[in-house]
């Protein structure tokens, strides 16, 4: 249904309807990952950046991680720079580190312009930013019939997220975008995996929310049939048995210790949707899978309306 076919009267019952998720999101913190697959359309880009701003303009706290992996690979291939991965990692020398830097820059810069023309104050930050995100070289233990591990160069592993700039700017009003890139102990930059920057940040943060936006309908299962609500543990089983590979798995690990962490609900979004973000936060048409901590109640588990029952639960006076 489009804008133009619906009458002022079904505009005024739709927008009625997101009270309830208003009230009971209000003040509430959301740590929306913006994929690198599900920002290659300018347009979606473009609607991303209004949801975001109107997010924050009806009171609630939206804190942005990006990724850019499709983009920083078009720039490498042009350059004639060879993208080099082991095990699903990429090897990251200086040249490249240089490249990722450039393009994570840009891509930020673009993101945060397209929040303000909505009327957000978005502030566009990295790890190095007021040192807040410390990480360590990551070294990938050997494999089976190596002896050493395996260096990637410049790949981090998060040692810690200090939460107070963050906190400053989003009590002020700002959205903070922040790209995937830490500090070492010397103050040299390393690339980090976005999805697992956003897990964290919720956890430290508390929020009520991960939202990882990306370009699959949400978690599949093994005949290809969208999940539409399960549990960490069930999560847990089917990243053993292979059915969730590749891209995926870092998104779902962040999602199974953000869950287990304090974070209320995670959620695979399907960023290329319009407004993917509104429906899922406002509405209760959920557009992706919702991972539940373990103990959540199993009718919670089986409800298409998950998000509904929370939210009347939350607005109860
Ligand atoms: P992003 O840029 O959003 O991080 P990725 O390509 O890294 O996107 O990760 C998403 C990809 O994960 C999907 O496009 C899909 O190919 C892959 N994937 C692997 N297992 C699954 C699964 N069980 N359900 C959905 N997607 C999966
Ligand atoms: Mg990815």
């Amino acid at each position: 249904m489009s804008s133009r076919t619906i009458s002022p009267a079904q505009k005024a019952a739709i927008l009625a309807e997101a009270l309830p998720y208003v009230r009971g999101f209000h003040g509430k913190t959301f740590v929306i990952k913006y994929g690198g697959n599900a920002m290659t359309e300018p347009a979606l880009r473009a609607a991303f950046g209004r949801d975001i701003a109107l997010l924050r303009l009806v009171g609630m706290n939206p804190i942005v991680v990006h990724g850019g992996g499709p983009q920083i690979n078009e720039l490498l291939d042009t350059m004639g720079v060879d993208a080099v991965f082991h095990r699903g990692m990429r090897v990251t020398d200086e040249k490249t580190m240089k490249v990722i830097e450039m393009v994570l820059g840009e891509l930020n810069q673009e993101i945060v312009g397209l929040i303000n023309q909505h009327g957000g104050k978005a502030v566009g930050l990295n790890g190095q930013d007021g040192h807040f995100i410390h990480v360590r070289k990551m070294l990938l233990p050997p494999a089976e019939g190596e002896t050493e591990p395996m260096d990637l160069g410049f790949v981090g592993e998060i040692v810690l997220i200090d939460a107070d700039l963050i906190n400053i700017l989003s009590v002020r009003g700002y959205i903070p975008v922040i790209m995937p890139i830490g500090v070492g102990a010397e103050g040299e930059p390393y690339n980090l995996n976005s999805d697992l920057v956003a897990g964290r940040l919720a956890e430290t943060l508390g929020a009520e929310k991960l939202l990882l936006l990306t370009n699959t309908p949400g978690v599949l299962d093994r005949d290809g049939h969208l999940l539409d609500c399960i549990t960490a543990a069930n999560i847990e089983r089917l990243c053993q048995d292979g059915t969730i590979h590749g891209g995926m798995l870092p998104k779902l690990e962040s999602a199974l210790h953000a869950v287990r962490h304090g974070v209320h609900s995670a959620h695979v979004v399907d960023g290329r949707v319009p407004n993917a973000l509104l429906l899922e936060v406002l509405t209760s048409e959920g557009v992706g899978t919702t991972i539940l901590p373990d103990d959540a109640p199993q009718f919670l588990v089986d409800s298409r309306h998950y998000l509904e029952t929370v939210v009347n639960e939350m607005s109860k006076p």
